[in-house]
């Protein structure tokens, strides 16, 4: 306790997107925070992007997912992929940001604590290898054992990997990213025996089409999943 006192005043905690002084780390500023779209209402059961209007005990699905099968079952998200979110995701996956996977998670443990059963296994969306080693962390991977200590359920950070490299996503149409992940991950070898008539909770940090969500879920259920649900940090709107 003392220790931690001392770091403290060495080092005064600071909000987790800006450098204002909070009490505590891994707090968000009165500022960041009314300017960090959490989700909390209704939302879409397949997506969890946000809906207008009051709660209801019916699930409900936004216009994407009632074009676009989602192979899932439901997903949640703490985020809209904007202002602070923004900052806060790029951050956690371009500045070396770790501290905020502990928050983000307790975030998404709120959204999705209705999801989990007693077999749930929490798995990470994969890099492909090259990135890894570019990035040197799996920002998914960190989610996922932040949001497994929360919900006081196993995590397995390599369940799935990629088997094929991908170009990246931006810049394609909605179909042209499905296309190109289309077979890109599968279950690893070495862990398939884990996925047999399970429930797997993917984690992803952004959900912008679906499509590499959609894909690590094909794979789960190519392994015998018994079940697939996503969560995610945060939910781009539509723009594609
Ligand atoms: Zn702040
Ligand atoms: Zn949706």
């Amino acid at each position: 306790m003392a220790l931690c006192h001392l770091l403290n005043t060495l080092y005064p905690p600071h909000c987790l997107a800006c450098s204002t002084p909070v009490r505590r780390a891994g707090l968000l500023c009165a500022a960041c925070w009314t300017n960090t779209p959490f989700i909390d209402g209704l939302a879409c059961d397949h997506c969890g992007t946000p809906l207008p209007g009051p709660l209801e005990d019916a699930p409900v699905h936004c216009d994407d997912c009632l074009r676009i099968a989602r192979p899932w079952s439901h997903g949640r998200a703490a985020l809209v992929y904007s202002d602070s979110a923004r900052r806060l995701v790029l951050a956690l996956k371009h500045g070396d940001r770790h501290d905020i996977a502990a928050p983000a998670a307790r975030w998404l443990a709120r959204r999705c604590a209705g999801l989990i059963r007693p077999d749930t296994l929490i798995a990470p969306v994969p890099l492909h290898p090259t990135r890894l080693f570019q990035r040197r962390f799996n920002q998914s991977a960190l989610l996922a054992r932040a949001l497994a200590q929360v919900l006081a359920r196993p995590a397995c950070p390599d369940l799935l990997r990629r088997i094929r490299r991908t170009s990246s996503q931006d810049g394609r149409t909605r179909e042209g990213r499905f296309e190109n992940m289309q077979g890109a991950i599968a279950a690893h070898p070495r862990h398939a025996a884990r996925i047999t008539g399970r429930h797997i909770l993917l984690v992803d940090d952004v959900m912008t089409s679906g499509a590499t969500l959609a894909a690590a879920a094909e794979a789960c259920f190519a392994a015998g999943a018994d079940h697939v649900d996503v969560a995610v940090m945060a939910r781009a709107k539509r723009q594609i």
